[in-house]
């Protein structure tokens, strides 16, 4: 039987042999970390199933730690305060969030609740002065999105999305390869990304608090992989659905394939699925060489090849790189990695095309006219 839970033990699997391979700790991954004078000082929202792994994952970071947790589950705080050394006076529930605003000892709310509820989080953390950074996909659509960065920015908190991936890597080299020319001109880019989903009653598979369905959830980083694979901006799309399960999958997409149109000629061919497992891969092709990452999306281990050979980057636990690398930047000025409110809303703007295709049958949707 294979589930969302399965996918998460796979993928739980995937940190334990990380675990085993030769480790890089975040900080020998980033040299130019300079030790600040204090960590980041982190609240989990939403103590689900990624926040679990968030927090475990926390314990090996060197810029950032774990100070205060956000949940409407009273029945969990104590698992939480005794694992994680939280003290009481930085545990709050959704109604009394906004006295986060005095809390000296919270810098940042890490928001992991499901997808509907980002555009609330988000704008209610913005609104107490505390740094966000928010699970994927960001939002609903593209105009939350646009409400959201307003938010932060009236706040002047940064605003970061949990695209964990910017700070894997074998994701990185191939983004250094790219950008060094070292597959020349691209000439296309095949992503998928996808999994068989568990429990139908499960909020996933319901709009009003998953937004969509798989290409909201693990859709979004095909595309993401196309973006960064291509290093442009669609400007256009095209979409179809196969739905093989219409109780299931009743409220949201089921299994979607799609196709950007890339300024520089290249097409991306993507897909996405809630139906099926061992659907995992970004593959580039340029006409100097080629880069296939499968798989290439999940916890890892990540595994790669390009036209030179095996990539043999170093195997980490992505949470915690992501978490000291924006620790890094919060606190050191380093500049943000592709993974910021407006990055995002890129990949919202493209999603709302997707499913307006998706309506029309099809249809060609033009980018530059959105
Ligand atoms: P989950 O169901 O395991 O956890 C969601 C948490 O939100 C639960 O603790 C739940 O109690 C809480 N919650 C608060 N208000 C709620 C409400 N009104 N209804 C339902 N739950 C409510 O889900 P998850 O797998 O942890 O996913 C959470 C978010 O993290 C999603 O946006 C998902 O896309 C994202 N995620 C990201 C990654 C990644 O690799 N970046 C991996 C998994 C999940």
């Amino acid at each position: 039987m294979h589930s969302r839970r399965n996918f998460l033990q796979k993928l739980s699997i995937g940190i334990g042999a990380a675990a085993l391979a030769p480790l890089s700790s975040s900080a020998s991954l980033f040299p130019a970390f300079k030790k600040p004078d204090k960590k980041l000082h982190v609240a989990l929202m939403g103590l689900g199933g990624y926040a679990n792994i968030v927090a475990k994952a926390m314990k090996e970071c060197k810029l950032a730690s774990l100070t205060g947790i956000v949940t409407g589950t009273p029945s969990k705080i104590a698992t939480w305060k005794s694992d994680y050394g939280i003290p009481g006076k930085n545990v709050y529930n959704y109604d009394n969030l906004h006295t986060i605003a005095n809390n000296p000892d919270i810098d940042l709310v890490y928001i992991t609740t499901p997808n509907s509820l980002h555009h609330r989080h988000v704008l209610q953390v913005a609104a107490t002065g505390k740094h966000v950074i928010c699970e994927k996909p960001v939002a609903d659509n593209a105009q939350q999105a646009r409400e959201m960065i307003a938010a932060c920015k009236k706040a002047g908190v940064k605003f970061y999305v949990g695209y964990r991936l910017h700070f894997e890597p074998h994701t990185r080299e191939l983004i250094r390869m790219r950008k060094a020319g070292e597959f020349g001109r691209i000439m296309h880019v095949n992503n998928y990304m996808g999994f068989k989903i568990g429990d139908p009653t499960q909020w996933r598979l319901k709009k009003a608090l998953a937004g969509g369905g798989a290409m909201m959830d693990v859709g979004v980083y095909a595309l993401n992989g196309a973006r960064y694979a291509t290093g442009e901006e669609p400007v256009w799309v095209t979409a179809q659905e196969t739905k093989t399960d219409r109780v299931k999958f009743a409220e949201v997409d089921e299994t979607v394939t799609f196709q950007l149109g890339f300024p520089g000629g290249v097409i991306a061919s993507c897909g996405t699925t809630y139906n099926f497992n061992n659907y995992e891969r970004l593959y580039l092709i340029g006409d100097k060489g080629f880069a296939e990452l499968s798989p290439a999306f999940g916890y890892g281990p990540i595994r790669g090849r390009t036209h030179l050979g095996p990539m043999n980057q170093p195997l980490i636990t992505h949470q915690a790189a992501q978490m000291d690398g924006l620790a890094d930047c919060i606190l050191n000025g380093t500049p943000d990695p592709d993974m910021t409110g407006e990055e995002a809303l890129k990949d919202m703007i493209v999603i709302d095309a997707v499913y307006e295709s998706l309506r029309k049958d099809g249809e060609k949707i033009y980018l530059d006219k959105k």
